[in-house]
């Protein structure tokens, strides 16, 4: 049923972050004057969600945070409705309600809506001072805490853990990580890598505890300590929940749009329902390194999946190329880069190549690059990932590939005059221009 008060645009983009906005940006190069309205339930214009840990730091503050300059959502002719929280779409009907009681008609619909971060069923969950760390209102409300606190415990020794246990420190608050696996960074890294990692926190004064978890959250009202699942008692006045995120389903649960882990998505970016479109940390997008679609929430697959949404929302047919997981991370002046598979399955079938200081890691199968880690100096990890992502033969020098004074000198003459993407601690904030064309196929 159309509501005749209904605010009618021809594209709603739900979510404006790097999905959104990448979508909105390719919109506009098709079509420059259909209707566009993004709806989000921050308050904020799009950020660096990825920078938040320096916000907390006190390193940044939100106007250096910003994804796009001020004025872009006016230039690009872009009503952006903030604040505002989309509760039930019908694609039927083509509407969308917001919490406000308003009704939205569109003609196309991008869902970029993101994750939610995973919260474990804890008990004393509830008390002060326990916190969630996934957007820029969770770096707000840790920072007005810190006050009362002097120490913390951070649950989760992924990349958001150490980012927050990283800005917490920079704070002067003494940090305990409780990771379950046996190691930190163990979903972005092997076994080396994580020792480098987790020797390096615990140098740098952060206290590192693996193989256990956080049975309970005490304390009076607010947080006083935890006690750990063989029964030690951590003393400390905060604990931030750093486990992870899961895709935000809410809109699509009770629809017929097809969802599995995320919003199941074609190489188009459309979802099962004609006219709708999912992409970034709310979907599973290809990933062309394991040859299947999965969630990979990482900022460039979300920007770049944007795009490629954007494109044929506007009618301009273009493919997903995929993306892996890919990260560069940088906290107590050590950068890390890793992509594709960090460890080689058991089938001998994978061939692993191996230097240490720095310590390098290349998984290749067939000749192709399959995955790669490299610690310290990670300048040419870029090089290693563009011929990784094009799926280039390395038969011919592949012992090179590892050296330290490797580059694309290095290259058969023919590869070399290819633009290859160029990855470095940037491009965990933007994404680079050569990632973006080359991730996109029939642009
Ligand atoms: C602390 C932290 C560190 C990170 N570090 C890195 C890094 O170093 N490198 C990297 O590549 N990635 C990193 N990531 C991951 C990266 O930020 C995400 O992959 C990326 O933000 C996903 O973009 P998205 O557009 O899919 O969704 P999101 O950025 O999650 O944005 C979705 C938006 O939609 C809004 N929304 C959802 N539902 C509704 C609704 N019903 N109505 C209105 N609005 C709605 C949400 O509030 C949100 O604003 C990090 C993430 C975090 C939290």
């Amino acid at each position: 049923m159309k509501n005749k008060n209904a605010v009618k645009t021809k594209y709603l983009i739900i979510g404006n972050s790097a999905g959104g906005i990448g979508a909105a940006e390719a919109i506009r190069e098709c079509d420059p004057t259909g209707s566009l309205l993004i709806v989000s339930d921050e308050p904020y214009p799009a950020y660096s969600r990825p920078l938040i840990s320096e916000y907390l730091s006190r390193q940044r503050i939100l106007e250096t945070m910003l994804f796009r300059s001020p004025g872009f959502y006016a230039q690009h002719r872009i009503e952006l409705l903030s604040g505002q929280k989309v509760k039930k779409i019908d694609p039927a009907n083509k509407t969308a309600s917001l919490e406000n009681g308003s009704v939205i008609c569109w003609q196309r619909l991008l869902l970029a809506t993101g994750g939610l971060p995973i919260v474990p069923n804890i008990k004393g969950m509830q008390k002060e001072g326990v916190f969630n760390f996934t957007c820029i209102d969770d770096a707000k409300k840790i920072d007005a805490y810190l006050t009362r606190v002097n120490s913390a415990v951070v649950i989760g020794g992924g990349l958001i853990g150490i980012s927050v246990s990283e800005a917490l420190f920079k704070r002067g608050i003494m940090v305990s990580v409780v990771e379950m696996k046996d190691r930190v960074l163990n979903t972005i890294l092997d076994e080396a890598a994580s020792a480098i990692s987790g020797r390096i926190l615990s140098e740098a004064g952060i206290k590192i505890i693996t193989a256990n978890t956080v049975a309970e959250i005490a304390g009076q009202d607010r947080v006083e300590y935890v006690v750990l699942a063989n029964g030690q008692e951590i003393s400390c006045e905060m604990v931030v929940i750093a486990i992870g995120v899961l895709p935000r389903l809410d809109l699509v649960k009770g629809t017929s749009i097809k969802f599995n882990r995320g919003i199941s998505i074609d190489r188009c970016m459309a979802t099962s329902y004609p006219d709708v479109y999912a992409c970034g940390d709310a979907s599973e997008g290809w990933d062309f390194i394991t040859g299947s679609d999965r969630l990979t929430p990482i900022w460039p697959n979300a920007y770049i999946g944007g795009r490629v949404a954007g494109y044929n929302m506007a009618g301009r047919q273009v493919e997903y190329k995929g993306g892996t997981a890919m990260n560069s991370i940088h906290y107590f002046d050590m950068d890390i880069s890793s992509a594709g598979l960090v460890s080689a399955s058991d089938d001998n079938s994978y061939e692993t190549l191996i230097t240490n200081s720095p310590y390098r890691k290349l998984i290749l199968k067939d000749n192709l690059v399959k995955g790669m880690i490299f610690v310290r100096d990670i300048e040419k990890s870029g090089i290693i990932y563009g011929l990784m992502r094009d799926g280039v033969n390395v038969k011919d020098y592949k012992q090179s590939l590892l050296s330290v004074d490797f580059g694309l000198i290095d290259l058969p003459r023919d590869l070399r005059e290819k633009r290859l993407g160029v990855l470095t601690a940037a491009s965990r904030v933007v994404p680079l221009k050569e990632m973006e064309e080359q991730a996109i196929a029939g642009e």
